[in-house]
């Protein structure tokens, strides 16, 4: 990871009529080459705010979009080159409104989904705004409405972003800006399931990879009252993980026979599954270990084709389904499930590093250095960087 840092002036913290001209933003060049520069402040339109960046989180997809480009897409192509910040798991605190917006005041301390759909799309209409149809097209003479931010729009490793009100949540005062910025992950894990349909008490699932999303998928089934909850993995310090936050059996994928043990211990398969790592095992795990009229969320983006036994799903009955993002208002209803402490997301949040050393942090995340899960980024001041105080 080449970097190389041109401003060195202390951060601004400013909000409402104090705010600077400039902000500090990291920019991606080409494939992973980022600049932290002085970039405008960028103003709200109608029914958008500006929010002061406190925390974000860095996510797989932010890894994949230094590396190739997509799923960010800026002008209709790569987001290479184009004065793009990337970054899209962030939190931060209201600092300027636009015009008309009453929902939310300067000071209010706020949590933010990436899509603010376009509103008037088929898909939109439907709540379906992460498969919104005018994804990205917002530059030239074209104006969707549509943002995504760390995607199509600005994102967050940055001191300051423009966010849609609709792509916005109350984060509560007794919550950490580290735990807040997790709330976007816990509402896809929450997504998969809604898009899996029907009420889970009592049901089984199955989550096969304990990343950030399948270990608070594990701790979302389990608070919807799935029973038993089931988390497959290989990493024992991940496993550990999904215990404390709620899985009933942990499956080592590498010491046994992950179809046969999930059967003994459902009966006649999972009613549910959420595959977090998409690949031909997985896949096929999951076809296999589902029963009869059962059903599998691909909650994955594989980039290759998966081969798979198609035939099994088919006489089985079984549905699949992929999930994009968080829609359907999905991280509202995790920030009540965190709110209320019915489980503690903050167990993977493994590092904190400061916004001037994203390579760092970018680092950690990639090469899971120290066991690293979840690494956040923050603008706080005094942050000096490295594993969470335990
Ligand atoms: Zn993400
Ligand atoms: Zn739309």
């Amino acid at each position: 990871m080449e970097s190389k840092i041109l401003t060195t002036k202390t951060g601004s913290r400013a909000i409402g009529s104090e705010l600077p001209e400039t902000m500090r933003a990291w920019v991606l060049g080409g494939p992973e080459e980022l600049t932290l520069i002085d970039k405008p402040m960028p103003t709200p339109g109608r029914a958008e705010v500006l929010v002061r960046i406190d925390a974000v989180a860095i996510c797989a997809t932010d890894l994949e979009i230094l590396s190739y480009g997509t799923p960010a897409l800026i002008e209709g192509g790569a987001p290479f080159n184009k004065n793009f910040t990337p970054g899209h798991e962030y939190m931060g605190t209201v600092a300027a409104l636009g015009p008309g917006v009453d929902e939310f005041e300067v000071g209010d301390r706020v949590t933010v989904e990436i899509h603010a759909g376009c509103g008037q799309c088929k898909r939109c209409r439907m709540g379906m705004y992460t498969s919104c149809h005018n994804y990205g097209l917002n530059y030239g003479d074209r104006d969707k409405g549509h943002r995504a931010n760390g995607f199509t729009t600005d994102g967050g490793f940055a001191e300051y972003a423009v966010n849609n009100i609709n792509t916005m949540i109350r984060v509560p005062d007794a919550m950490s800006d580290e735990e807040a910025t997790l709330v976007v992950t816990a509402g896809t894990s929450m997504y998969g399931l809604t898009e899996l349909g029907g009420l889970v008490a009592g049901e089984s699932v199955v989550v096969i990879g304990p990343g950030p999303i399948g270990l608070l998928a594990v701790a979302v089934a389990k608070a919807l009252g799935a029973s038993p909850v089931i988390l497959v993995g290989t990493r024992e310090s991940r496993n550990e993980i999904g215990r404390q936050l709620g899985a009933d059996h942990v499956i080592d994928a590498r010491s046994e026979d992950v179809v046969a043990r999930v059967k003994e211990l459902t009966g006649k398969g999972a009613d549910y599954v959420v595959d977090c790592a998409g690949v031909e095992t997985t896949v096929n795990q999951a076809v296999h270990m589902t029963n009869r009229g059962g059903r599998i969320c691909l909650a994955a983006f594989p980039k290759s084709a998966v081969s798979f036994d198609l035939g099994a799903l088919a006489v089985n009955n079984i549905y699949l389904y992929g999930i994009r993002g968080e829609g359907k208002s999905a991280t509202h209803r995790a920030m009540a499930f965190m709110e209320a402490g019915r489980f503690d997301a903050s167990l993977v949040h493994t590092h904190t590093f400061a916004l001037e050393d994203l390579p760092t942090a970018l680092k950690y995340a990639r090469e899971r250095i120290d066991d690293a899960i979840k690494v956040v980024v923050s603008n706080q001041p005094g942050i000096t960087g490295g594993a969470k105080e335990k």
